[in-house]
């Protein structure tokens, strides 16, 4: 029997399509696309409203119960709500939301007791192997290499640096024995703005409607390694959230990563 889900955000520019390709799919039964309850769209079709036709559900801003999976990606503030209902509905949660404080990181871990749940800033499979593979390049390269990371994103994110810039640093640190986030550099400005050894640089390109790239730079006197990722649609990571809810529903309590839906780790 097809895992019944519900999709938070249903009507931002994930929402929409997490739920075209679930519809595309049919490996999921769409009980609820949530939406905030002063959205202009509440009660329409949520199909239509995806592109794919209508589908006899409309847009709305409650959560029903008897969901087995929901996958949230929407904003910081929303993430508690999903959680309390997956937590009261013992349902498996995939939350994408980025920008999410400590608080809720904690609140997170501590429901990953009690249900099974993916915290993932990037989704897609490529960007995921990049995580498993920035720390090995940087230990591999040893300490004469500085390292940067830029990120590129469209006008519209609020959130900066992006979440994957942040997991990107913070796979380095903890493979290299950095200090994350104290050895982060934000930008640079000034006269005084030295590189500093041992630092990451992150810098945060805001332009357009880039869909999302990330490249790591490794460079030492004599040479530049850089690895680069470039998203070329959201539908990217939209597939890499309903492959996670697939692996996710039914599995034991804890928090998993993409790695382990990708059999990484
Ligand atoms: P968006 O602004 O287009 O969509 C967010 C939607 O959430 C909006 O439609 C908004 O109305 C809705 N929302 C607000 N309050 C709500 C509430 N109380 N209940 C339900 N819905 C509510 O943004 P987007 O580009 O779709 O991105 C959404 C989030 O996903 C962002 O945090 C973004 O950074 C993140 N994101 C993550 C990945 C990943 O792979 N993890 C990829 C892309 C984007």
């Amino acid at each position: 029997m097809n895992a019944k889900l519900i999709v938070v955000g249903a009507a931002g520019r994930m929402g929409k399509r997490i739920l075209s390709l679930a519809i595309e799919a049919g490996q999921f039964g769409i009980i609820a696309a949530v939406e905030r309850k002063d959205h202009p769209d509440i009660g329409k079709d949520a199909g239509l409203l995806a592109g794919t036709g209508p589908i006899d559900l409309k847009l709305g801003s409650a959560y029903p119960s008897g969901a087995d999976v929901l996958i949230d990606f929407s904003q910081p503030a929303v993430a508690d709500c999903t959680l309390d209902y997956c937590l009261e509905n013992a349902a498996a949660l995939v939350l994408g939301t980025t920008g999410l404080g400590d608080k809720q990181q904690e609140k997170n871990k501590a429901a990953s007791a009690k249900i099974p749940l993916i915290y993932g800033t990037n989704m897609s499979v490529g960007m995921n192997v990049l995580f498993a593979l920035v720390g090995k390049l940087a230990l591999m390269l040893g300490e004469d290499y500085d390292i940067e990371i830029v990120e590129q994103h469209h006008r519209f994110k609020k959130d900066a640096p992006s979440g994957s810039a942040l997991t990107l640093a913070k796979n380095i640190c903890s493979a290299t024995g950095r200090s994350f986030p104290d050895c982060l550099t934000h930008g640079r400005s000034g006269k005084d703005a030295l590189r500093q050894k041992g630092t990451i640089g992150i810098h945060a390109v805001r332009a357009g409607d880039i869909t999302g790239i990330h490249s790591v730079i490794f460079s030492t006197l004599g040479e530049t390694v850089t690895l680069n990722h470039t998203a070329h649609s959201r539908d990217t990571f939209a597939r890499g959230a309903l492959r996670a809810a697939k692996w996710l529903t039914g599995k034991k309590p804890a928090s998993y990563s993409m790695a382990n839906v990708l059999g990484l780790k």
